[in-house]
């Protein structure tokens, strides 16, 4: 057991650690018993699957829109299991749907990003879960709030689920015309970094929202050392009853998977791990040059705001500013550096420089 600031728990070991990634398909929806049946099989066929996923109950944005086909839906996924040994996994919103998924069977929960954002929500089906034992899924919040994700996480723990993980499923935002959900990776590696021992998998479908970017997403993910993806896959993708486009058939999908460069092997990784610490270790090396120098700096500027104060000269001198600022564009390009960068660099060092200089005029 690892532990890590509030949160200690068991990692999905049963899911994760034999086989990584560990890779959730099926369809956004149960629609008919022959639909879930056939995707399943069709899913098994492809060898590429190893937990199948459909949603019961389904929190849609619009009033009107398909609701899930509820408790009856329950039974289907049993005979999924029955049939295909697949463990089943499906969303949870409420109480009432842990304590209906725990008497049919179901074997691994999902809480959806328009539940994480709710702490009641969240807390009700932690309750539910007390004293249970199965493993639970946390997609991320619709919004971009880290720390409600990770509270999620930490009300479960707290109710006692040892087994758990999170699934990155991208952000809302106003405008985003490109992706349906913003990625926004750098919370979920934000994510690992602060809690590494829950689990990450990626759910490219809902990042998405189309077909033609799922693998280019999916492999992002398998870049950035996620350990697990949750694709939707549906038999006849375009007249899927929700999320019609972000849909691929059990077909499609094993040849995503097949396609995409996964993790090296243990021994492989451990190597080129060890090259790129030596790399890092170049980094590192030069990034404390570079703050030394700044520091340097620093004792220089306060010398010079000294010396303008005796000589009562202004702190801030246009003309002097205008030309650093055209000296550093000539200097971006013999650096093969961005002017964008260099430029913002040159006024972060200038605004500090003015802060230490308006404190000796000060003192
Ligand atoms: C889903 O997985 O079908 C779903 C509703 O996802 P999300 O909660 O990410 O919108
Ligand atoms: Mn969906």
């Amino acid at each position: 057991m690892e532990t890590q600031g509030e949160i200690q728990v068991r990692p999905l070991s049963w899911l994760t650690k034999e086989k990584r990634p560990i890779v959730i398909a099926g369809p956004c929806s149960a629609e008919t018993e022959e639909q879930v049946l056939e995707t399943a099989h069709r899913l098994k066929k492809t060898g590429k699957s190893d937990i199948y996923r459909a949603g019961i109950w389904k929190p849609r944005t619009s009033p009107g829109s398909f609701e899930g086909v509820g408790v009856k839906g329950l039974p289907w996924m049993q005979k999924v299991k029955e049939e295909t040994g697949f463990p089943v996994t499906v969303e949870v919103a409420k109480a009432k749907h842990v304590e209906l998924c725990l008497e049919f069977d179901i074997d691994v929960l999902w809480i959806g990003a328009r539940t994480t954002v709710n702490p009641f929500a969240v807390q009700e089906i932690a309750d539910a879960l007390k004293g249970v034992d199965v493993p639970v899924l946390v997609k991320n919040p619709i919004n971009p709030d880290l720390a409600l994700w990770i509270g999620g996480i930490e009300r479960l723990k707290k109710a006692g689920v040892k087994e758990l993980g999170a699934i990155h499923r991208g952000f809302s935002n106003l405008g985003e015309k490109f992706y349906r959900n913003r990625p926004q990776w750098q919370i979920a590696i934000e994510f690992m970094r602060r809690v590494p021992e829950i689990p990450m998998i990626c759910d490219p479908s809902h990042i998405c929202g189309r077909r033609d970017i799922l693998q280019a997403v999916g492999q992002k993910a398998m870049d950035l050392d996620y350990d697990g993806l949750m694709i939707e896959s549906h038999i006849d993708p375009d007249k899927a009853w929700s999320d019609a486009k972000q849909q691929i058939t059990p077909e499609v999908f094993g040849e995503m998977i097949t396609d995409m460069k996964l993790r090296h092997d243990y021994e492989d990784n451990m190597r080129l791990q060890s090259k790129l610490d030596q790399l890092r270790e170049v980094i590192d090396h030069i990034d404390e040059e570079i703050l030394n120098l700044i520091s340097n700096r620093m004792n220089a500027a306060r010398e010079i705001g000294q010396y303008k104060k005796e000589n009562n000269m202004t702190i801030y001198q246009p003309k002097r500013w205008n030309e650093i600022i055209e000296k550093s564009k000539v200097q971006a390009k013999e650096l093969s550096i961005s002017e964008k960068f260099l430029v913002s660099y040159i006024k972060a060092v200038h605004a500090e420089s003015i802060d230490q200089q308006e404190k000796v005029f000060s003192e």
